[in-house]
């Protein structure tokens, strides 16, 4: 889809999602790359002899909470920059295992997530026979929003722009974590993603990868974007498959996490092959779990801490 701002009409406009910050656009400079996920710091723990009776802990610095495939962006929640500037932002058209059509070749998002995009529009793509899923929208910077919000509000006025267009700083799209899907026929023309059956292939089968469908019909009154069949958010897993079972949106799931799951309290759920352990903790210091884990911080109260079960 060309975008030509000033010819919009409302409702393609709200077609393409300006208000979780959806859309094509122009991408923002690409961050060194980093670590792909916040990583607990382990203490130090000298006095080996006591070491049995003091277990080691592992705290979280004001960093990590706002980094992570779990963090919460939205309305209420704003973007941390730069406690992520160390994003793994490339080019997927650099990145992309094999080619499938990128709206813009300069779209980024962050390189943990292209395998699973690749497996996901790979597999779509078999099931229905074509070739046709295309990424429309991707990573988006600050100054991009800022130019989206101030081109709308000098064409219609800031009571719209407030209504109708996400607060720079406030678009999941800053996290590199969600992109939008879209339909890019063989000869180029753009088709229509949410009545497509692509549209409706990866709201069942998006989880299995990692993804989920973030701006759903009945979630509206929570995530306060409207119904947003192209908007997917990687959140990894186990928690894309949980989300997926229960039909719970991000906002739902961390509330759920944070109210009923703690270290001595873990959700424990398999997903795929695996079996995972996962609690949130508000506190910046905690016994360290054992095995394998990782660390995301919610954006707002805590961490979420996801380990793999032996
Ligand atoms: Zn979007």
């Amino acid at each position: 889809m060309k975008y030509q701002w000033k010819m919009l009409p409302l409702t393609l406009l709200l077609m393409s999602g300006l208000l979780a910050g959806c859309g094509a656009g122009k991408t923002g400079e690409a961050e060194a790359s980093g670590k792909e996920t916040a990583n607990a710091e382990a203490s130090d723990e000298e006095d080996t002899v006591s070491a049995a009776a003091a277990p080691a802990t592992i705290t979280f610095s004001e960093e990590q909470l706002h980094k992570g495939n779990l963090i919460l962006v939205s309305k209420d929640y704003a973007y941390d920059f730069d406690a992520n500037s160390d994003m793994d932002l490339v080019r997927i058209v650099d990145a992309q295992s094999f080619s499938y059509p990128v709206e813009k070749e300069e779209y980024q998002l962050s390189a943990k997530l292209i395998p699973q995009l690749d497996a996901m529009i790979r597999d779509c793509n078999e099931a229905m026979g074509t070739d046709y899923t295309s990424v429309s929208s991707a990573y988006r910077s600050k100054e991009y929003q800022q130019g989206v919000w101030d081109e709308y509000e000098e064409l219609y006025g800031e009571n719209y722009v407030k209504s109708y267009v996400a607060v720079p700083g406030f678009s999941e799209h800053h996290t590199g974590l969600a992109l939008d899907l879209g339909i890019i026929y063989s000869d180029g023309s753009p088709g229509t993603f949410s009545e497509s059956e692509n549209a409706e292939w990866m709201a069942k089968n998006s989880y299995r990868y990692g993804f989920v469908r973030r701006y759903a019909e009945d979630k509206v009154e929570i995530t306060g974007i409207s119904n947003e069949a192209w908007h997917f958010r990687y959140v990894g897993q186990p928690h894309a498959a949980y989300m997926y079972e229960k039909n719970l949106c991000l906002e739902e799931y961390l509330e759920y996490l944070r109210e009923h799951t703690s270290p001595e309290n873990p959700l424990v759920y398999t997903a795929g092959p695996q079996t995972y352990s996962v609690f949130f903790t508000p506190e910046k210091e905690i016994v360290e779990p054992e095995g394998n884990y990782t660390v995301s911080g919610d954006n707002a109260r805590g961490y979420v801490v996801t380990g793999v079960v032996q």
